[in-house]
């Protein structure tokens, strides 16, 4: 006999355009599409979402009744995991039915799938997301192991077992949200990233290459939203100015007909941002060509831009691809054609010295001095990239203050004094 199966999603407002993503994959799979899904924000909405699935699927059937379950889907970044084990201790004490499954994913439980199982999850999803709530979904009603599931990790006794991941997904073939559950978000129109940056965990998380979602499908989903009344239409992309590229260098064409086509779509009214949150431009892309094209089609005046450091050579040992002076070019560039850039810097990259910092803060002030705006970060070693056992950014008092009287003028802004702190606590202790 099948069993009934729950998905409840552990709400979080960080990341919660994974949940829409996800349960738009189990709508758009003719296998899953009638699977209840409950958004469940908070412990007590978790607590209450499983133990009313368990209790609805019990009064609903007749006896001989079929087997229950219910899957609660985590995902969280890696600064939110340790309010993530708190949540779900609180759920487990609270609700300790062996029907109810905790799966983890997302970048962090993917990063470090053996460290999220020990503190507490019965399963990680290390594949595609998409994916792996399907192929869930079919073993859990099928009454199967869930962790023979390809793209899960789970302990076996003391030791990891892992399945294998399978091939990469193209994105036209997964929906960027759930219409059917009224679950929305930007679109996703780029994963991956060629560029590896050696702080990010973008290209090792969803690979080294670029996937494009194509222009027609945008289009369609663009449709949609003007269809349900949308007015502001915001895209999901590591890196804006590649989409249609497989390499470094941009391709205009592509761009314009995704924005020309978008636009068409939308008309001159409703709002179209690209190159803005969330999603960033590379300094090297900024060219007066690409400038122009963005004015052409694009609602926001302001660009935010990778620079990261002020310092040539910490830019080299972290990989980014750029120097410091292509940042200050672009950003010159991005002024003279109307946008307002913001500049996201890092504070506290490995090997950073205090002549490197001070060439930071003397970009930032030039940057700023032009008009531009600028972002502040401290650097956190994330799991599953390079940087994950380097000592954790530190800022010195001095530079602290100087960042203060930057954001005190409104021209810097960021979580930079919360990321010290966030950053102290990932850091790996010296073996
Ligand atoms: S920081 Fe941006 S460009 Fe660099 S790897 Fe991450 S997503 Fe790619």
């Amino acid at each position: 006999m099948a069993t009934v199966l729950t998905v409840v999603f552990a709400y979080r407002r960080t990341g919660k355009f994974a949940f829409h993503v996800l349960s738009g994959a189990l709508a758009a799979d003719p296998r899953t599409a009638k699977v209840a899904q409950v958004f469940a924000n908070g412990p007590a909405a978790i607590v209450s979402a499983v133990r009313d699935a368990l209790a609805a699927a019990d009064a609903a059937v007749a006896a001989p009744a079929p087997a229950h379950r219910v899957l609660v889907a985590w995902s969280f970044y890696t600064p939110d995991f340790a309010p993530a084990v708190a949540e779900l201790q609180t759920v487990r004490s609270a609700c300790r039915d062996p029907r109810v499954v905790h799966v983890a994913g997302g970048v962090h439980a993917t990063a470090e799938p053996e460290a999220t199982l020990r503190a507490g999850w019965d399963l990680v999803a290390t594949g595609e997301g998409e994916r792996t709530i399907v192929d869930l979904v079919l073993a859990g009603q099928a009454g199967h192991e869930l962790a023979i599931v390809p793209g899960t990790a789970a302990l076996a006794g003391d030791r990891l077992r892992r399945t294998p991941r399978g091939e990469r997904l193209q994105l036209d073939d997964c929906p960027p949200f759930s219409l059917a559950h009224g679950r929305f978000g930007p679109i996703e129109i780029t994963r991956g990233c060629i560029y590896a940056c050696r702080f990010c965990q973008t290209p090792y998380f969803a690979g080294a290459a670029f996937r494009h979602r194509s222009v027609a499908n945008v289009r369609y989903w663009v449709r949609e939203l003007v269809a349900r009344g949308f007015r502001d239409f915001r895209f999901l992309t590591p890196t804006s100015l590649s989409y249609g590229t497989y390499g470094p260098d941009p391709d205009l064409a592509a761009v314009e007909a995704l924005l020309a086509g978008v636009r068409e779509d939308i008309g001159p009214e409703r709002r179209l941002w690209f190159g803005t949150f969330p999603s960033e431009v590379r300094p090297e892309h900024v060219t007066a060509p690409s400038l122009v094209l963005l004015r052409r089609f694009v609602t926001n005046r302001a660009l935010i831009l990778g620079g990261q450091s002020g310092s040539d050579r910490v830019l080299a040992a972290s990989e980014r691809g750029h120097d410091a002076a292509t940042v200050e070019r672009a950003a010159a560039l991005a002024l003279e054609h109307g946008f307002v850039p913001h500049v996201d810097f890092l504070f506290g990259l490995p090997g950073e010295t205090p002549d490197d910092v001070s060439a930071t803060l003397q970009c930032m002030d030039r940057l700023v001095a032009r008009g531009a705006k600028a972002h502040g970060h401290t650097f956190l070693p994330l799991p599953g990239t390079p940087f994950r056992r380097a000592a954790p950014g530190r800022l010195t008092a001095e530079v602290r203050q100087q960042l203060l009287r930057l954001a005190s003028r409104g021209v810097l802004y960021g979580q930079w004094q919360q990321q010290e702190e966030t950053a102290a606590r990932l850091a790996v202790p010296p073996s």
